[in-house]
């Protein structure tokens, strides 16, 4: 038997926080642990992938598979960018909440600036409002579309 790991109940990574120990144990006899993120899916993720420390090589494992995958917040080019990644979680956040209430293809646009520009993409919606109130999609290196007197399908 191995040893009795440390209790991680209640600790949070990313949009993870740590629900309950998993009975499945790494090569190694690491405990995985069973996690909710923020969207209410779970994933079992190993003990030594729960990290707040970025600098290391190891890859952290900071969300559910499908909200990595959305977020890309696993990606190379981003990840020691905790700003960015918070950033695509805000707006990841803020366009859950205005479904059905704007087009959904301004939904399926790049999160961010930096995200538009990893995907070659101009266009991009955080899901905030410009200073004069308009909530449209933005166009990097520019402004909010509104703003610009365009329509975001133009
Ligand atoms: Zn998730
Ligand atoms: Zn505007």
């Amino acid at each position: 038997m191995p040893s009795k790991p440390k209790n991680r109940v209640g600790e949070v990574y990313g949009k993870l926080t740590v629900v309950r120990i998993s009975e499945r144990r790494t090569k190694s006899g690491n405990a995985f642990w069973w996690c909710r993120c923020d969207c209410g899916r779970e994933r079992e993720v190993p003990g030594d992938k729960l990290s707040h420390n970025t600098s290391r090589k190891k890859p952290v494992v900071s969300a559910c598979l499908q909200c990595s995958r959305e977020l890309q917040i696993e990606s190379v080019t981003i990840k020691n960018d905790r700003d960015e990644v918070r950033r695509r979680e805000e707006a990841q956040c803020n366009r859950r909440q205005l479904q059905g209430q704007v087009p959904d293809s301004w939904l399926r646009l790049p999160l961010t600036d930096a995200h538009a520009r990893e995907l070659g993409q101009v266009l991009f919606f955080r899901g905030t409002r410009c200073l004069r109130n308009h909530l449209a999609p933005y166009r990097i290196n520019g402004g909010c579309l509104a703003c610009a007197g365009q329509k975001p399908s133009a």
